[in-house]
């Protein structure tokens, strides 16, 4: 087959048209030069009316996709014009420049953004030879875009978790709550549908806003940890959906009062005593901790410290029944059945944080078990916490809120080109999706 394609009849630029192409192997660069094609129209690149008496003409250099691992660069001779409705001399539209830059093509520039999204702006921009404040513009610019066209895909069971986004006050007299991220997971799709500001009620109303009241209708459940704020927030939008508070802030909460209880009961031991010696602060994990999880050498330890003081008995009793209530294919009952039976023994034995821990926890039961029914939880995976715990790592992550958010939802999200076929959002599921209107 004989081949007499030329490089610049490969491409297709509305209103304009390739005349030569030339290579220059040892830059690895090929030119190619353009006419415009004198039928279309020549128009004002800000208002886009049409130009009028001619005011000069300057040599434009675009950069466009590589082929062949060549740099490929457009040239061209750019118009100015006199612009009636800008009353000055512009520069004629070209439909293939970027947004980002004058010296760059949209496809250019998308194919860029699209590299970006597997790796990072300094290294793509390292990758095809661009430099790097262009290459975060377009990055930058690409994940607003698409945020734009973004819809959310209509949720059954979210988790609602938040994260510490900065330290640096935006404000004087910033409140610690406006330094976090609240995140709304869909926990079905096990993708982030949105990122709010602030740790507070209009963090989560702002969701709730935009999915609307039918859209609010379909949540079956809602996991959270036991802020009062997003509490408000769903009984407020999502009257209907079962709020669960989250499994791993109980047993925190939990673990906090069982270690206080350790606390006392080593302060209040006699000195130079195994049960002294043995239950100071360095051993703490040993009695938060499952007796089937602990080594050897620490169920020694325990048991050394149980036979000195039987106290300690107590302790590890309570805490193990409460940890049973977790096991695989415990019910609401039998849940119920331990919280009743573990509550006579904290009392009995008087310990004063188990005791706190208790009435708290009795006033909030009903949202606790709907876990056992639910079986939900708020905890974002660990492998969108590692996400977010690199971008901060990141400088730029304190400066630019927005684009810290852009990226939690790029990455551990939908603001992907590939969730964009056709340069519209869609997960091609017949998923219900939700247009975002802000402002
Ligand atoms: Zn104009």
């Amino acid at each position: 087959m004989k081949m007499d394609t030329t490089v610049a009849d490969l491409l297709h630029l509305v209103g304009w048209k390739a005349v030569s192409s030339v290579e220059y192997p040892e830059k690895r660069t090929i030119e190619i030069h353009l006419e415009r094609d004198e039928n279309f129209p020549c128009l004002c690149h800000r208002c886009g009316d049409r130009l009028r008496a001619k005011r000069g003409i300057y040599r434009s250099k675009v950069r466009h996709l590589p082929i062949f691992g060549f740099e490929v660069w457009l040239i061209f001779w750019r118009q100015k014009r006199h612009c009636p409705i800008c009353n000055k001399a512009r520069s004629e539209q070209v439909p293939f420049l970027a947004d980002e830059s004058p010296h760059l093509t949209t496809e250019y520039v998308f194919w860029a953004a699209k590299i970006m999204e597997i790796s990072t702006p300094t290294r793509v921009a390292e990758l095809v030879n661009l430099d790097e404040v262009t290459a975060w513009r377009i990055e930058y610019r690409h994940l607003k875009k698409l945020k734009r066209d973004y819809k959310i895909p209509q949720p059954k069971r979210i988790a609602v978790d938040e994260v510490y986004a900065r330290k640096k006050n935006l404000y004087r007299g910033e409140s610690r709550k406006e330094k976090f991220f609240t995140i709304i997971v869909d926990i079905d799709r096990k993708k982030v549908l949105w990122v709010s500001e602030g740790r507070k009620k209009e963090a989560l109303d702002e969701f709730f806003k935009i999915i609307g009241p039918s859209g609010c209708a379909e949540i079956k459940s809602v996991a959270t940890d036991e802020f009062d704020e997003f509490r408000q927030s769903i009984e407020e939008y999502c009257p209907k959906a079962k709020h669960v508070y989250d499994k791993f802030h109980f047993l925190r909460n939990f673990g906090d009062a069982v270690n206080d209880a350790r606390n006392f009961l080593f302060k209040t031991a006699v000195p130079g005593t195994v049960a002294r010696r043995k239950s100071a602060p360095k051993y703490k994990y040993n009695f938060i901790k499952r007796a089937e999880n602990r080594t050897e050498e620490e169920s020694q330890d325990l048991k050394d410290v149980m036979e000195s003081n039987k106290m300690f008995c107590t302790l590890e009793l309570i805490k193990e029944r409460v940890l049973t209530m977790f096991d695989v294919g415990i019910s609401v009952e039998e849940a119920k059945r331990i919280f009743n039976e573990v509550g006579k023994w904290i009392f009995e034995a008087g310990f004063p944080s188990l005791k706190k821990w208790y009435r708290r926890t009795s006033r909030i039961w009903s949202k606790i078990e709907n876990y056992f029914t639910e079986r939900v939880t708020s905890a974002i995976s660990e492998g969108i916490n590692n996400v977010i715990k690199s971008l901060k790592r990141r400088a730029y992550g304190y400066k630019d809120m927005e684009y810290f958010k852009l990226k939690i939802m790029q990455v551990a999200g939908y603001l992907k080109s590939r969730f964009f076929p056709n340069g519209k959002f869609d997960l091609l599921d017949g998923s219900k999706l939700i247009p975002i209107s802000e402002g």
